[in-house]
């Protein structure tokens, strides 16, 4: 089925960054040929959302429809679409777009390529038209920044994994946390609680690191062996020099210092979280121990596809609180509170 008209979508957008959610609509793109028209389902909520949505990462292009977490089923394809046909259950992440041609696209590796990556909302196109994300009913995307969802995933609990998932999976996997590493989660929320699966699942000996002992039981749920209590000074003196790895996937700065402090000779602090202010740490955190400071940045569309059919065969999967369009504005809060287990979703049928 091809289409040669635009297509008239209901969205949840933002016309500022103090503005509550309100329903209005929007045009989908015509089909390009290799375009597909993909009825969304469920749409997550992940913390960048309320960075961009708030505009604490700088200036957004409003209005905004955030929403990078994207599960649907193929409603239309372009004329020269190979990869999917109607009907199929597929996924779309952070970014819609990548110039294709320069060494990190020609890697696998999209979301570094050296023109801009395109991200799904909040970003100009290569055309220079606003891109406008998940809380939608409908979206057109090119189907090499699509994905496709493993039938064991139903769709809603998909969903998170396009952001979170990829987002904790693909620095797991790049600096080899698996057996005989030890490896530290910070912060428990979207992305973390993703984090302790995966990390568990590739093998490591994962600890985590939460303000409270409040989401211990979970925690140990999810894979974690070990817990500890960051609002617990004695926290750091105990785990001193005891990581390989620690994933910092808090929205807030922290204290570098300390954390540097429970790396083991040679152990790497990847950031993840992504707080607005810069952090400050020492440099002799560094020196004394060979240590390194990193960041990562989501993953690659073939490292996407990977990571769910690796979620699909060790049946990990996010917990998720389904919430209705008129409950994003109040999810957004209770985010900001970390009054989430773990994860909102949204049914964009409620629109
Ligand atoms: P989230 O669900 O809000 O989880 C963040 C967790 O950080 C909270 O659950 C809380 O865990 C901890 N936390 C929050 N405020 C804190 C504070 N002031 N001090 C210490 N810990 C605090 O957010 P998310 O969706 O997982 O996203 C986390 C961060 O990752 C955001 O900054 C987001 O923008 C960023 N992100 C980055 C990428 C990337 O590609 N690098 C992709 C997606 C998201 P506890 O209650 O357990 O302490
Ligand atoms: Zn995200």
């Amino acid at each position: 089925m091809c289409q040669n008209h635009t297509t008239t979508t209901k969205v949840l957008s933002v016309a500022s960054a103090t503005a509550p959610f309100e329903r209005t609509t929007l045009e989908r793109r015509v089909l390009r040929p290799h375009d597909l028209l993909i009825d969304i389902q469920f749409s997550g909520i992940c913390h960048s959302d309320i960075h961009s949505a708030f505009g604490e990462w700088g200036e957004g292009i409003f209005p905004m429809v955030p929403g990078h977490e994207i599960a649907g089923v193929v409603a239309a394809v372009g004329s020269e679409v190979t990869k999917f046909a109607v009907g199929d259950r597929v996924g779309v992440g952070c970014f819609v777009d990548s110039c294709g041609e320069c060494e990190y696209c020609l890697s696998g590796e999209e979301q570094y390529c050296t023109k801009g990556v395109v991200s799904t909302y909040n970003a100009l196109d290569y055309d220079g038209n606003p891109t406008y994300g998940g809380y939608s009913q409908k979206i057109v995307v090119t189907e090499g920044f699509v994905v496709r969802i493993p039938d064991a995933l139903s769709l809603d609990v998909a969903s998170p994994l396009l952001c979170a998932g990829i987002t904790t999976y693909s620095p797991l996997k790049h600096w080899n946390a698996g057996p005989g590493k030890k490896v530290a989660i910070v912060g428990m929320g979207g992305l973390g609680h993703l984090a302790i699966q995966f990390a568990h699942a590739l093998g490591a000996e994962v600890t985590v690191l939460s303000r409270s002992l409040n989401k211990k039981d979970e925690a140990l749920s999810f894979g974690a062996d070990h817990y500890f209590a960051t609002s617990d000074p004695a926290t750091f003196t105990e785990l001193a020099g005891r990581f390989d790895l620690i994933l910092n996937t808090v929205s807030a700065n922290l204290d570098v210092d300390a954390y540097l402090s429970l790396l083991r000779i040679d152990g790497t602090l990847v950031n993840v979280g992504a707080p607005a202010e810069p952090d400050k740490y020492h440099v002799f955190s560094l020196i004394m121990g060979r240590r390194s400071i990193a960041g990562s940045l989501v993953g690659g569309i073939r490292e996407t596809q990977e990571m769910l059919d690796f979620a699909a065969e060790h049946g990990i999967a996010p917990q998720i609180e389904v919430i209705s369009a008129d409950q994003v504005d109040e999810a957004y809060q209770r985010v900001l509170k970390s009054d989430v287990r773990y994860r909102f979703v949204i049914d964009v049928s409620t629109l």
